[in-house]
C-alpha cells in the first residue's frame, strides 16, 4: 500500500470538488478498493470516501412506485430496507459475501467496479433500472460495457439507483463456495411489457441479457419455454472453478429456476 491522503466529505457538491483533484478516486466500502490497494495494484494519491455523504444512503420509494437507492447504501441496508419495496433485489443483497462484507459493501461501489461475478449487476441489467450520477442518469443497457469497465467517466459517481418494481422477480445464485461471488447468478424480472433475464458470473464480456430467453418467456412464461435454448459456450468464463460449457449450462438451469420460482 502506497501512501495517500483520505477526504470524508459530507455532500455530494464536495466529493464531485475533491474527486476533480489529479489522481483522486471514489472509496465506497472499500471491499474490493482497499485489496487493490494493499496488492499495489492502484495508487490514487487521494481516497475520497462517499460513506459520510447522508443524501447518498437509504432506500426510498418514489411517487412513481419506483424504488431509489443511494450510492453509498450498504448491502446489508438494502437486505433490511428494500425488504417490502423489492424483496427480490433485497435477497440478492442478502446472499452477497458474508456478514462483514455486506456491511461495509456498497450497491454504487459494486455497480461501478462491474466484476464479472457480482450479483448486483444482474439485479440492476435484470431490472431495467437507471444508474443516477453527479451528471447524469444512465440506463442499465448502456451501463454495463464489459467486464470492470462501465459508462461511467473520470470523477462521476454514482449518487443512487433507481429501479422500477417488477409484478415478480427472483435472482438465483449458484455460489462460489470459496470467494462466495457468483459462479453463476441469474436474476430474472417479469414486468407488465416484458421479462427481463440477466446472467452474470458466466461471460467473458461480464453481466449480459439473455435475449433468446426473454422472448421465449415473452411468449410463453413457463420453464418448457426455454427447452432447446442453449447459451453458446465460446464466450463463457473457463477456470478451475467451471468450464464454459459448465457455465453454459448453469445460466440455463438458473433461469428456470428462476422461472419456477416467479410462477
Ligand atoms: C470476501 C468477499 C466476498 C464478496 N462476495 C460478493 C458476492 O457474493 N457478490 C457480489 O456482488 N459482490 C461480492 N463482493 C464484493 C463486495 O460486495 C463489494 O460490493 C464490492 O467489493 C465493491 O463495493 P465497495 O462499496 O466495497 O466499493 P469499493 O471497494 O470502495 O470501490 C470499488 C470501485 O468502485 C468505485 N466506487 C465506489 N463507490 C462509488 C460510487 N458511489 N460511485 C462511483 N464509483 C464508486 C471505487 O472508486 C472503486 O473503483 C465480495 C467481496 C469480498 C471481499
Amino acid at each position: 500500500m502506497y501512501n495517500f491522503d483520505f477526504e470524508k466529505p459530507s455532500t455530494i457538491a464536495d466529493a464531485v470538488a475533491a474527486l476533480a483533484g489529479e489522481d483522486a478516486q471514489a472509496l465506497g466500502g472499500g471491499q474490493t478498493l482497499i485489496p487493490t490497494l494493499k496488492q499495489r495494484l492502484a495508487a490514487p494519491s487521494t481516497l475520497v470516501s462517499v460513506s459520510g455523504i447522508a443524501e447518498m444512503k437509504g432506500v426510498c420509494v418514489e411517487d412513481d412506485g419506483s424504488v431509489a437507492i443511494g450510492g453509498a447504501t450498504t448491502h446489508a441496508d438494502v437486505a433490511a430496507d428494500a425488504a417490502s419495496s423489492y424483496p427480490a433485489l433485497a435477497a440478492l443483497a442478502g446472499q452477497i459475501g458474508d456478514p462483514a462484507v455486506r456491511n461495509r459493501g456498497t450497491i454504487g461501489g459494486s455497480v461501478a467496479n462491474n466484476d464479472p461475478a457480482a450479483c448486483y449487476p444482474a439485479g440492476v441489467l435484470g431490472s431495467g433500472a437507471t444508474i443516477v450520477t453527479n451528471t447524469r442518469q444512465i440506463a442499465a443497457d448502456d451501463f454495463f460495457q464489459g467486464m470492470f469497465t462501465t459508462a461511467l467517466e473520470e470523477g462521476e459517481i454514482i449518487t443512487s439507483v433507481r429501479f422500477p418494481v417488477p409484478q415478480a422477480a427472483s435472482y438465483q445464485k449458484f455460489l462460489q463456495p470459496a470467494s462466495r461471488f457468483a459462479l453463476v447468478g441469474v436474476y430474472l424480472a417479469r414486468f407488465a411489457d416484458g421479462v427481463r433475464v440477466a446472467a452474470t458470473g458466466a461471460s467473458e464480456d461480464g453481466v449480459f441479457r439473455w435475449s433468446e430467453a426473454e422472448e421465449a418467456l415473452n411468449k410463453e412464461f413457463r420453464t418448457d419455454a426455454l427447452l432447446g435454448l442453449h447459451i453458446n459456450p465460446m464466450n463463457m468464463i473457463g477456470d478451475l472453478h467451471g468450464s464454459k460449457e459448465y457455465r453454459a449450462h448453469l445460466v440455463s438451469v438458473m433461469t428456470k429456476r428462476a422461472v419456477e420460482a416467479c410462477s
